[in-house]
């Protein structure tokens, strides 16, 4: 079948920024699943999968505005580092999680550590970045029930609650 709204899709893909170095792929034997229209995935992609089958490799660009974005000057901010755990190491270019007003987990990169606080840059790590994808398509299968409720695809490994 090929991919459309609602197909389970099964890809292993390689990314990189345009100098050939992977900077995320997935692991052999281990395809990254996804439902297909449910924003799983970065629109670019998803939108260069539709109609295609198992079997099928494809090379996909993928400018910021249908990646992750444009970086936006807006994202940094400077935290005083009380605000931080105490004895959290914090280095410059390290990645730090918190918990949002929402519940939901971001991430945040540390840009510059000063003596009292500390810069940190909210944007998506790809942000305004054009991207490279190779992708082999492995499997295409219709989504089950649950899986049209949730949103998302499961894989056969999943047994979570949400
Ligand atoms: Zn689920």
């Amino acid at each position: 079948m090929k991919i459309t709204k609602d197909s389970v899709v099964s890809i292993d893909y390689r990314l990189h920024l345009g100098d050939g170095e992977a900077v995320d792929e997935s692991d052999p034997g281990e395809p990254l699943v996804y439902l297909q229209g449910h924003d799983e995935i970065v629109p670019g992609l998803e939108k260069a999968l539709e109609g295609k089958a198992r079997g099928d490799t494809l090379k996909v660009t993928v400018t910021p505005d249908e990646g992750y974005g444009d970086y936006d000057p807006e994202g940094i901010e400077e935290v005083p580092k009380t605000e931080f755990p105490e004895g959290l190491e914090m280095v410059a270019g390290g990645v730090l999680s918190a918990t949002d007003p929402d519940g939901d987990e971001v991430d945040f990169i540390i840009k510059e550590v000063k003596a009292d606080t500390v810069m940190v840059d909210f944007n998506h790590p790809l942000a305004g970045k054009t991207l490279h994808f190779e992708v082999t398509v492995r499997d295409v299968r219709e989504a089950t029930k649950e899986e049209l409720e949730h949103g998302h695809a499961h894989s056969p490994h999943d047994d979570h609650e949400h």
